[in-house]
């Protein structure tokens, strides 16, 4: 059994490698050794039959046996990994083919893929732009033709937010879906292995094959009987697949507005107009706005979406406001926790001299670390430190609970949830909610991008599906000014399903578009 590499792959994959550098590590004939070594029997299933002999690729935060794990950090440059991750295997069992590893933003902390300490990558549509993050070398390699699917990391918006910069798909399943077991963690409660792929068919078939309980992650569990089935009985489309749905659209103009009252309200409350509260209120609704061509790219998948004969209501998240906020506190918090292994003793690169273990330790750090990295383990350090987790850790303990029950009032708490809505709210909820991915397109590096301060405030259409658990799934809408706009479906626990079915529809109506010079070798 050979891997699928057709006539004229190895130099279409060189040049596009140059432009992009989406891998950290790419091994053809390891791949290949392994394709050859696959034992079929075990691979059965529609998913399966999806996957067999395709190439994929991982982000480099997630461990397949004897390749890097690098996490995108010089700390880690020189990791091989001993043993592979849950979902890989699961992959590898189905019959793919880990090929690389991708670069990423370091640890997963960012925005752009520019925080990595390892190497540049670019977005395959123009390469004086980033790929998006923090994985960026995921969706670069999956946008330029490279393989047809990857796996991604998705604590805020890492999956979707670089697909749809590079114009794929992005899924972000259900917290505990997916294992986390080989996934070194950034940030736990939060995080979620996710799935990049050209087509939402296939990012369904590489789904199927990862979800469901793995023993060695606790959190992990398998999707409830009543969740929307990915396949039907006998392997093809489930039954109702095309069924119109009703889609609540959570505008951006909702958000901006939300903040600037806060923004407003904060001002009354303290009787002075220029607090920092405020400034940084101002800030978050500036940074919530949208992008021209990505308001047109919104407003064009709407248009669709109801052209294919789904209802659109309008729904408000209220306390959407505060979700960065909450997202920043606990990511921050939970990575100082989690970072704390990064000692120079039992992983990575060591100073050749330390005076003490202390000093090893600190020299480890200070020169293995990156500025981003440092900033987060000071910040969830201060958020943690004695005496203060009711002002700041608690506090957004609670926004994240909040925030989950204001989008169950839309969308059910579980799959079986679809009839009875509270008073007063459309009816029946909905099944899935349509949202901006991102305020911008692809942004260009230095001045022609994004200061860090608005990349972190721009997360708050991403980050509140993390807060909540909830599956969201990304898929590109059009192209607008040479660089590809993307729109997400929110849903329900466990209802990947129903944002597959419309993704798929609405991708049959509406082919996806690529980059030029692009070639699809993966059918
Ligand atoms: N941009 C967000 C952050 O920097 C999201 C990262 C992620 O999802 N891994 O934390």
């Amino acid at each position: 059994m050979a891997l699928k590499k057709p006539e004229g792959f190895s130099s279409y994959f060189e040049d596009w490698e140059e432009r992009t550098g989406a891998f950290i590590e790419y091994n053809p004939e390891l791949g290949e050794q392994a394709a050859a070594g696959l034992s079929a029997p075990e691979a059965s299933g529609p998913s399966a039959l999806a996957l067999r002999d395709f190439p994929c690729a991982v982000k480099d935060n997630i461990a397949v046996t004897g390749f890097s794990l690098s996490c995108g950090s010089r700390l880690l440059e020189n990791l091989r990994s001993p043993y592979t991750a849950t979902a890989v295997q699961k992959l590898e069992a189905a019959g793919a083919v880990i090929v690389g590893k991708t670069n990423l933003d370091e640890f997963g902390m960012g925005s752009s893929t520019d925080n990595s300490g390892l190497k540049r990558t670019n977005n395959p549509w123009d390469t004086s732009r980033v790929a998006g993050g923090s994985s960026g070398g995921s969706a670069a390699a999956v946008a330029a033709g490279l393989v047809p699917f990857a796996l991604g990391t998705d604590t805020g918006g890492s999956v979707r937010q670089p697909a749809a910069f590079c114009g794929v798909v992005g899924l972000k399943p259900t917290y505990g879906a997916v294992s986390r077991y080989g996934l070194v963690a950034y940030a736990s409660s939060l995080e979620t292995i996710g799935v990049l792929s050209d087509t939402a068919a296939r990012c369904r078939a590489v789904f199927a094959a990862i979800r469901g309980r793995d023993p060695l992650d606790q959190t992990s569990r398998d999707a409830p009987a009543s969740a929307p089935p990915l396949y039907g009985e006998d392997g093809g489309p489930a039954p109702g697949r095309d069924a119109p749905r009703v889609i609540g659209v959570l505008s951006a103009e909702t958000i901006a507005r939300a903040i600037a009252a806060a923004a407003i309200q904060e001002a009354a409350a303290t009787g002075n107009t220029a607090s920092a509260e405020e400034r940084a209120l101002e800030t978050a609704a500036q940074a919530a706005e949208l992008e021209d061509e990505v308001r047109r790219g919104f407003l064009l998948a709407g248009e669709r979406l109801a052209a294919l004969g789904h209802t659109l209501v309008d729904v408000e998240i209220p306390s959407l406001k505060y979700g960065v906020p909450a997202y920043y506190t606990i990511a921050a918090a939970e990575a100082s926790a989690n970072l704390a292994r990064f000692d120079g003793i039992r992983y990575g690169r060591r100073p050749d001299w330390a005076e003490n273990p202390d000093d090893l330790i600190d020299k480890t750090r200070e020169a293995g670390f990156g500025g981003e990295v440092k900033l987060r383990i000071l910040l969830g350090t201060f958020v943690l430190r004695s005496g203060f987790q009711d002002r700041y850790y608690l506090r957004s303990q609670r926004i994240r609970a909040g925030i989950r029950r204001n989008f169950e009032l839309f969308l059910g708490e579980t799959p079986e949830d679809t009839a009875d809505s509270p008073a007063g709210l459309p009816r029946p909820p909905c099944d899935a909610i349509l949202m901006p991915v991102f305020p911008t397109r692809a942004f260009g590096r230095g001045d022609a991008g994004l200061p860090p301060f608005a990349q972190k405030a721009a997360d708050l259409y991403t980050c509140c599906a993390n807060l909540a658990g909830l599956p969201a799934l990304a898929f590109p809408v059009g192209v607008e000014g040479g660089l590809p706009v993307g729109v997400q479906l929110l849903g329900r626990a466990f209802a990947e399903g129903t944002l597959l079915d419309i993704a798929e529809t609405y991708e049959k109506a509406y082919p996806f578009p690529h980059p030029e010079g692009y070639r699809a070798f993966w059918s």
